[in-house]
């Protein structure tokens, strides 16, 4: 096992990692901006090494400064989190050849995973059930992607090949506005990612997106632990993930459960991964997978007892996996809500000082969060200030324990999202369980025609 692991992350994910080292008596070292000196878990760490000013692109995105922290320090592994550099195929090789353990996949698993044409070729190969789209990317011809369209039907959405955090997708209702979508999207993808490439699928109507979480190691061993559903989103942005997804019967989920550990396999994953899926009409449609942790991964660690940070730093280390499928139980109901610095209902950034703080507890209560009384949350980076996960025996006693949770939480002197989260979980159609991608949109686009007609 490490002695020594260099976290290159920021906020909540660095302080979940660094629990993870702690436990398995590894010692850390936690690389921060100036704008994050003064964070908890910086203070916490073994060591610290302030790698550059608040500017992510500077800091931690800046990959010379974190390989020269981790040389200095002596550290033999880099957890890269999520955000940032985890899905960087580069910075994992640079990582490797200066001689470091890069905690996640090889450095060309994720080379083809973060390229979406390529993914989704690669999944159709293995198996994997894939949305109605182009067989690879569209060619600049346009009238071709005019026969595409004609092909998979409207409405489709046009998705760039290195997109990501929900952005680079634009959906095309008549064939009157797809050469302009198309060449949009193109001019976008190439301004934000670097990579004009763009795709075409299938737009689904009524999905809901659920994910399969894998974990595999580099001694051809690979399980899955079962599916979360992420269909509460905000523009492409998950709120609320929850697992197990309602109404997945067991064997729903062995069946592509098996087609995710038979592609892991074929691929030569390693590390932890999640598979996600649009769910519609009882069919799995593959959109892309993550080769990084996620922000949800705590609700599938709930039911099914397993650490997964401390997975991945096991496999990473060499070791072979501990558990074998059939020793796989679920049990119980996750939920989780991200809670976010800002306005509730127009969604602007509110970072600033939080004056008082008192997180919830109680029974199957866990708060994943960075943030303390004092603290003052920077308006540099992503607005997430913590998680909370409420476990049940069922979905319904989950649900509850959210509700009391949420009523318990005081965020004090910046504004957050527990009052949107606080009406979704007295949600009717939430509560029902199993609503669609489109529902929060829906409601939010409700709820403000309500207001101007007021
Ligand atoms: P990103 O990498 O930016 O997260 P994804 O491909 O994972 O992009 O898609 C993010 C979200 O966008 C999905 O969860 C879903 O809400 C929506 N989406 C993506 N593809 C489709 C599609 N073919 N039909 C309907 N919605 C889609």
């Amino acid at each position: 096992m490490f002695e020594k692991i260099l976290i290159a992350n920021r906020g909540e994910i660095a302080l979940r990692i660094q629990r993870a080292c702690r436990e398995l008596d590894i010692k850390t070292v936690v690389v921060h901006s100036e704008a994050d000196r003064e964070a908890k878990y910086v203070k916490l760490a073994d060591e610290s090494v302030c790698i550059g000013p608040p500017a992510s692109s500077a800091s931690y995105l800046n990959v010379p400064a974190i390989i020269s922290a981790a040389e200095v320090t002596d550290a033999e592994a880099i957890h890269p989190g999520y955000g940032f550099l985890s899905e960087n195929a580069d910075f994992a090789e640079r990582v490797e050849k200066s001689g470091f353990v890069f905690i996640g996949p090889r450095p060309d698993t994720i080379r083809l995973m973060g390229d979406k044409v390529n993914a989704r070729l690669a999944m159709q190969k293995a198996n994997i059930p894939c949305v109605p789209g182009s067989d690879g990317a569209l060619p600049e011809e346009s009238d071709e992607s005019v026969k595409i369209a004609r092909r998979i039907g409207y409405p489709v959405i046009i998705k760039a090949a290195a997109g990501g955090g929900g952005r680079g997708m634009r959906v095309v209702h008549t064939e009157a506005a797809l050469k302009n979508a198309v060449s949009l999207t193109r001019t976008e993808a190439e301004t934000a990612f670097g990579n004009p490439m763009v795709y075409m699928e299938k737009f689904l109507e009524n999905p809901r997106h659920i994910e399969v979480q894998v974990l595999a190691d580099e001694h051809k061993n690979a399980i899955y632990l079962g599916e979360r559903d992420c269909s509460m989103q905000r523009r492409h942005q998950k709120v609320i993930e929850e697992a197990p997804a309602p109404d997945i019967s067991p064997r729903q989920r062995a069946r592509i459960g098996e087609r995710c550990i038979e592609a892991c396999r074929r691929i030569g994953y390693r590390s932890a991964g999640t598979f996600e899926f649009l769910y519609e009409n009882g069919e799995f449609y593959f959109i892309e997978m993550n080769t990084r942790i996620q922000v949800e991964h705590p609700v599938t660690e709930m039911i099914t007892g397993i650490d997964i940070v401390q997975e991945q730093i096991r496999v990473a280390a060499g070791e072979k996996l501990r558990q074998r499928q059939r020793e796989i139980e679920w049990r119980g109901h996750a939920i989780e809500c991200r809670i976010n610095a800002e306005d509730p209902f127009n969604f602007m950034p509110s970072p600033g000082k939080i004056t008082a703080y008192h997180p919830p507890g109680g029974p199957g209560i866990r708060v994943d969060s960075h943030v303390y009384q004092g603290y003052t949350v920077p308006p540099f980076y992503d607005s997430l200030i913590g998680k909370i996960i409420a476990y049940g025996a069922t979905r319904d006693q989950a649900i509850r324990r959210m509700r009391i949770a949420l009523s318990e939480m005081v965020v004090a002197g910046i504004q957050t999202n527990i009052p949107l989260h606080q009406e979704l979980l007295v949600d009717a159609r939430f509560i029902r369980g199993g609503a669609s991608i489109h529902y929060l949109e829906q409601k939010l686009l409700q709820a403000k025609k309500l207001d101007e007609s007021r």
